[in-house]
């Protein structure tokens, strides 16, 4: 099910470690499986009526909306920015897994390496790193702007955005500009090279979801890597994937050729993986368990024996 070089070593090492809960493996097994006790999973099985998700319906409902083509309910449903009952939840796990990585991938560098990577917070976003000295030695605050300006206006507004840029359209391309954000950057200024670094959680079901990912992410990164290369066309710009599957797949060449890049020590590398896999299979268990108790309403599941009821008289 996940490709040969998907980090399915390092899954079945998880899935059999017998330090982690029994509760934890199996639920990524299950995952891994196909057969999370979804709605989709369920109606296929028979023990219910409709395969629409339970979560975007009651979010639905609360806000008086109706209910009608709602998404199925499936691993890839709440594991999606689409799902709305699973949004703050999803959100908390993609960010503590990258921090795990990004910081690890840092304390790893090689001791004389001149690539910085650099500290980022809940607040960095284009214009408070701009504010910054190694930045502002890339580019002026200005270059860049009047730079960016020309890529913005060709980027469409999103729905959610058509109010603010009612209110002053002239402003508006550039506080997008100045509030887009990056997950991390690593500059060399000895080699003029930037290193934009960018995590996705990615569907894992699908062969080349790193290829679409890529794609995904091309909008939000257009303006910023655009702007600069106008703007400081003798620095050089890259941007780094980093891509896992929400089942906990790993591509273990390309994660380590981006390692390399990044000049991580290469006897660092193996214990990366195995504990940034670590990290994506954790996550992925706080994300089913939160899924779990809001389609319970709350109630706890019950365990018989060593199985768990997860409502619906499914034992799992
Ligand atoms: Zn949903």
């Amino acid at each position: 099910m996940l490709r040969q070089d998907a980090g399915r070593f390092m899954l079945g090492k998880y899935l059999s470690d017998k330090k982690i809960p029994w509760r934890l493996r199996r639920r990524l097994g299950m995952a891994v499986a196909g057969n999370t006790p979804t709605a989709s999973f369920l109606t296929k099985i028979g023990k219910m009526q409709s395969a629409g998700c339970r979560l975007c319906k009651t979010v639905r409902e609360a806000r008086g909306e109706s209910t009608d083509g709602l998404a199925d309910e499936t691993h890839g449903h709440i594991n999606s920015a689409g799902c709305e009952g699973m949004a703050t939840t999803l959100m908390a796990a993609h960010h503590s897994i990258w921090r795990h990585l990004y910081d690890s991938m840092h304390a790893a560098q090689k001791p004389k390496s001149k690539l910085k990577f650099v500290t980022l917070d809940k607040e960095s976003n284009m214009s408070t790193l701009w504010l910054r000295e190694e930045f502002l030695r890339i580019c002026s605050k200005e270059e860049l702007v009047e730079k960016a300006w020309d890529i913005e206006v060709t980027i469409p507004l999103k729905k959610s955005q058509g109010t603010r840029y009612n209110l002053d359209p002239g402003s508006f391309y550039v506080n997008r500009f100045w509030g887009r954000r990056l997950d991390g950057v690593a500059i060399n200024e000895t080699l003029k090279i930037v290193y934009i670094l960018e995590f996705k959680r990615s569907t894992d079901r699908d062969e080349g979801f790193l290829e679409v990912k890529d794609a995904e992410a091309h909008e939000q990164h257009k303006s910023i890597i655009g702007a600069l290369k106008a703007a400081a066309p003798e620095w050089e710009f890259e941007q780094i994937y980093f891509v896992v599957g929400n089942r906990g797949s790993v591509v273990e060449s390309d994660f380590y050729t981006k390692l390399q890049k990044l000049d991580i020590q290469g006897g660092k590398k193996d214990k990366l993986l195995a504990d940034h896999v670590t990290q994506v299979c954790k996550a992925h268990n706080r994300v089913i368990e939160s899924f779990l108790q809001q389609v319970q309403g709350g109630t706890r599941p019950t365990i018989e024996g060593s199985r768990e009821n997860i409502g619906h008289s499914v034992h799992v």
